[in-house]
């Protein structure tokens, strides 16, 4: 892969709203909880799904996520972009997508971020993916 080029577009809620789910961290869980101003246990017993070796954020009926706020025309913004999870922080930088040139092509079909804006050196994007492994392990097994 060489430079790549990606700016997240005003609005836009695609990566959002895909079918999905959140997986989180437990700093995740811990800088959310104290955005929102709830203790964790809280936050945890409100928002949290939790196996014994996933920790992801619960879905609600109608939408992919509780903090995804949309409006009618389908455009809207994360009410927790600034203590959002490390999966959502690092879009589209993930191993699996940044590793293969043909999938990170095929992934700009879905994100019109994609292609946009400035350089982004190949070295920086394998850098963010890398916290995408350490975040999560269990879904980076074949390559630890
Ligand atoms: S799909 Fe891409 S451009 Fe749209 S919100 Fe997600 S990262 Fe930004």
């Amino acid at each position: 892969m060489d430079d790549l080029r990606f700016q997240c577009q005003p609005g836009c809620i695609q990566c959002c709203d895909r079918h999905g789910f959140v997986y989180i961290t437990e700093a995740d869980l811990g800088r959310m909880a104290a955005f929102l101003g709830i203790t964790e246990a809280e936050f945890e017993a409100k928002y949290v799904y939790r196996t014994a070796h996933q920790i992801r954020l619960r879905k609600p009926r109608a939408s992919q996520c509780h903090f995804l706020k949309k409006n009618d025309a389908g455009r809207g913004s994360c009410s927790v972009h600034l203590v959002k999870p490390v999966q959502c922080r690092t879009y589209p930088f993930w191993p699996e997508l940044v590793e293969y040139r043909d999938v990170w092509q095929h992934e700009a079909k879905k994100c019109p971020g994609i292609g946009q804006g400035p350089l982004v050196q190949i070295g920086k994007a394998m850098e963010i993916a890398e916290e995408m492994r350490t975040a999560y392990p269990w879904s980076y097994p074949a390559i630890r």
